[in-house]
């Protein structure tokens, strides 16, 4: 396994590099929903990169780039046992030297949702995408569906700037008792992690209530925000119930459907969602 901090030195590997490129970007502190992409990328590609980059751009000025959990040593061990050929891992000057000026902004489908709680975060996403597509040029790349709206935008970006990188989506991994794997889950207190369970009960609660022939989302809406509101240690950001190819709010549940939410608990904000297709 080879890593690498400069753009150049990437770029002269990836040239030495024949066949198909399987790709997986992240922000590192790895766990096993990162893992899932990388052993699939492995499957269907026989080069794989996975960059860490903690993209200072893609937060708020009042979020966490801070104080984002970071364990190099431990990603790295933990990519070389997947049979990572390449890590990227630029640092932020690298990747945004003094006069960086350019953005890539996918419109419409960024103004909702996690676009409209985190303004600019989709700007900041779609821009160090771009930059790693070109500087990685994989053949595929890898992104979890915990991310849901992340994917569609994405998706987008890359279909209508004619990039040359399939987008492909993978299912979110959980905890065993349902609560979605991210690096994040670490600033939780054993209270507070206990608490964070509600986000997945909100979504089977909907799931359960869907099978049983509810349609109108409004009602749908309302009864998961209402079991979250019972949690004392929880705060709903949102609580969606939209078509999941325009992200647009539905008011009769009609598939696909996206099932999204933001919650915080403590002062950790999660993000979880389910697809009815
Ligand atoms: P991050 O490091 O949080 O930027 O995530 C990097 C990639 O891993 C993104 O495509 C995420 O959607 C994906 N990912 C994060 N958590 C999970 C999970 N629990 N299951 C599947 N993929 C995930």
């Amino acid at each position: 396994m080879k890593t690498v901090e400069k753009i150049a030195d990437m770029k002269r590997l990836r040239q030495q590099l024949t066949g198909d490129i399987g790709f997986v970007p992240t922000m590192g502190y790895l766990h096993e929903g990162h893992l899932s992409l990388v052993r699939q990328a492995k499957t269907e590609n026989p080069s794989i990169v996975v960059s860490i980059f903690v993209n200072p751009t893609q937060f708020g000025p009042q979020e966490d780039f801070k104080n984002y959990p970071r364990d190099t040593k431990r990603d790295l061990t933990m990519l070389e046992k997947e049979k990572t050929d390449i890590v990227f891992m630029p640092s932020v000057t690298e990747m945004y030297p003094p006069g960086f000026s350019s953005w890539v902004e996918v419109e419409k489908l960024t103004r909702q949702l996690e676009g409209a709680s985190r303004p600019g975060h989709f700007r900041g996403v779609t821009t160090v995408v771009a930059k790693l597509f070109n500087i990685v040029q994989p053949t595929r790349a890898y992104f979890g569906q915990k991310d849901a709206q992340q994917i569609a935008v994405i998706s987008k970006m890359a279909a209508d700037l004619d990039m040359n990188t399939e987008v492909i989506a993978l299912p979110t991994i959980r905890e065993p008792d349902g609560l979605a794997m991210s690096s994040r889950n670490t600033y939780l207190n054993p209270a507070e992690r206990r608490a964070a369970t509600i986000l997945y009960h909100a979504l089977t609660l909907a799931q359960k209530l869907w099978f049983e022939g509810e349609r109108n989302a409004e009602r749908l809406r309302q009864q998961m925000t209402d079991l979250i509101q019972r949690e004392p240690l929880a705060t709903v950001d949102y609580v969606s119930i939209a078509n999941s190819k325009t992200l647009d709010e539905l008011e009769i549940v009609t598939p696909p459907v996206l099932l999204s939410m933001a919650v915080k608990i403590g002062k950790t904000r999660l993000i979880d969602n389910i697809v009815f297709r």
